[in-house]
């Protein structure tokens, strides 16, 4: 089949979070598995020096965008036999500190930015001489291209047009902008509407491509059910309802060449289901690194994660208050939230031999805390797929997860299957629930022999990309 992929962050260019990773992967197994592939991304401050393969393509776009025109040039890399990663070089939009937003705000002409990335997408689509059979578009950024496809071929001529698949990896980020900014999309008027673009007044992009996408999955099969109920449906459960085929689920699968525990350039001390002294190892250069007591038999609890309300942080940290008095120690690396960020720095002066906080971003200590903790908490407010709880089981650290979306999927509690445990599950949304489930973490650290069955167990999931990937071919091929 022939793929093209877009996607506003893509592993190993750019990330904020799992969907650079899932397009990243997909990417790469699509074309291994034989496919004619090309991802689509733009090109960010400091990618091209990065990766000086990078080059630029004699290919310009010139595109309208409301009364203007704005061009891009088209610069590309081969990282694999039959994949392409396309980027879009626009420095007055993507040369820029960061991808989204900057000092906790949003660029102000986001809209502009991803509705043109759009129409570079549209303008790929269609005139790429490998023409593309399917669009696979992801989040609201890329959520314009099937309308935009659409028109092309009702009103243009573009005989054949391939058909357009959108994943939702996140219901709660839609792009929605004033109406005015419609106008930039060149469309007429036939897709504002209620049943269309126009969400309440406004362009919403998001809803814009469930409702013209010919597919619609998202990211884990729990999720898919969630977010057709008004708890999780983000304000569109209604149109996410109305979808036919209904929203699939196709669960996010794991880079394991990225995310192994042999032979991975993060970790000084490889270890494996049979021989965990290299775990042990780790815990203690954990410790040692984020300067608490090196000190085998306390279990030490670990988080990596974007600090917003999400990700369940208000509730992490009053069980942290609960928790710490006790026999543990906790680390923590993530950015976001100032007031989150602010939050842990404080816990961290409070309890300096207990806890450990690094704000940023550090890939290469993600993985260390991934390897060298004992525990990681997860208890999401609500999680598409999320990728650390997998990440965890296959690092022999067993996760703590709210029992919510993908995180409900991967993880399995002991009150569900006692042979099959791999993780500790809680239901309830707040600070004791969670409380309530490091306890049950503490008792099991205490017996050995239980915790080597819950780290067996999970380093022994497989969450690999072959059933993700043919989850998506299947999607393509029904459209
Ligand atoms: P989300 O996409 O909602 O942020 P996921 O669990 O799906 O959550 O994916 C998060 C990804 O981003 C993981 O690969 C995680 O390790 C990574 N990540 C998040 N915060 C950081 C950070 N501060 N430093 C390094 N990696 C991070």
């Amino acid at each position: 089949m022939r793929i093209l992929l877009a996607s506003s962050e893509v592993h190993p260019y750019s990330k904020t979070g799992g969907l650079a990773d899932m397009i990243g992967a997909l990417g790469k197994a699509f074309a291994r598995a034989g496919h004619h592939v090309g991802v689509v991304t733009p090109l960010y401050r400091g990618v091209a020096a990065r990766f000086p393969e990078i080059r630029r393509v004699d290919w310009r776009m010139d595109l309208p965008l409301a009364t203007w025109h704005a061009r891009a040039e088209l610069w590309a890399l081969e990282p694999l036999k039959g994949l392409t990663v396309y980027f879009i070089h626009k420095p007055k939009f993507f040369d820029r500190g960061s991808l989204y937003h900057e000092h906790g705000k949003d660029y102000h002409d986001n809209g502009e930015r991803f509705i043109f990335f759009s129409k570079c997408v549209a303008h790929l689509a269609r005139y790429l001489p490998w023409q593309p059979e399917v669009v696979h578009l992801n989040d609201w950024q890329t959520a314009l291209v099937p309308a935009l496809i659409l028109h092309q071929a009702r009103r243009e001529g573009w005989g054949n047009r391939p058909r357009t698949c959108l994943t939702i990896h996140n219901l709660a980020y839609q792009g929605v902008f004033p109406r005015s900014a419609y106008a930039m999309t060149n469309l007429p008027g036939d897709y504002f509407h209620p049943e269309g673009a126009e969400y309440f007044g406004k362009l919403n992009c998001l809803k814009a491509g469930i409702v013209y996408a010919d597919r619609v999955t998202t990211v884990s099969p729990r999720y898919a059910r969630e977010i057709t109920t008004e708890e999780f449906g983000c304000g569109l459960d209604g149109v996410l309802r109305k979808r036919k085929p209904p929203v699939q689920g196709i669960l996010n699968g794991v880079d394991y060449e990225e995310w192994k525990t042999i032979g991975n350039p993060h970790l000084s001390y490889p270890f494996s289901a049979e021989d965990l002294s290299g775990k042990a190892a780790s815990k203690a250069a954990l410790q040692q690194e984020l300067g608490l007591p090196v000190e085998p038999k306390i279990p030490l609890f670990g988080a990596i994660t974007r600090l917003t309300e999400q990700k369940g942080i208000d509730i992490e940290l009053a069980a942290l208050e609960q928790m710490l008095p006790g026999n543990l120690q906790f680390v923590l690396l993530g950015s976001g939230d100032h007031g989150y960020e602010r939050a842990f720095q404080k816990l961290a002066h409070r309890f300096p031999n207990k806890v450990a906080v690094r704000l940023g971003y550090d890939q290469g200590l993600s993985h260390r805390i991934e390897a060298g903790c004992d525990f990681y908490l997860m208890p999401s407010k609500f999680e598409p797929c999320g990728l650390n709880q997998m990440y965890s089981l296959r690092y022999g650290t067993v996760p703590i997860v709210r029992a919510v979306g993908g995180l409900d999927d991967t993880v399995v509690d002991a009150a569900e299957d006692p042979a099959a445990a791999s993780g500790i599950k809680f239901v309830e949304y707040s600070a004791n629930a969670l409380a309530k489930a490091m306890h049950k973490a503490v008792v099991i650290y205490a017996d050995a022999e239980l915790l080597r069955h819950y780290q067996r167990n999970g380093m022994a999931a497989d969450y690999s990309w072959d059933r993700t990937v043919g989850g998506y071919l299947e999607a393509f091929q029904s459209v």
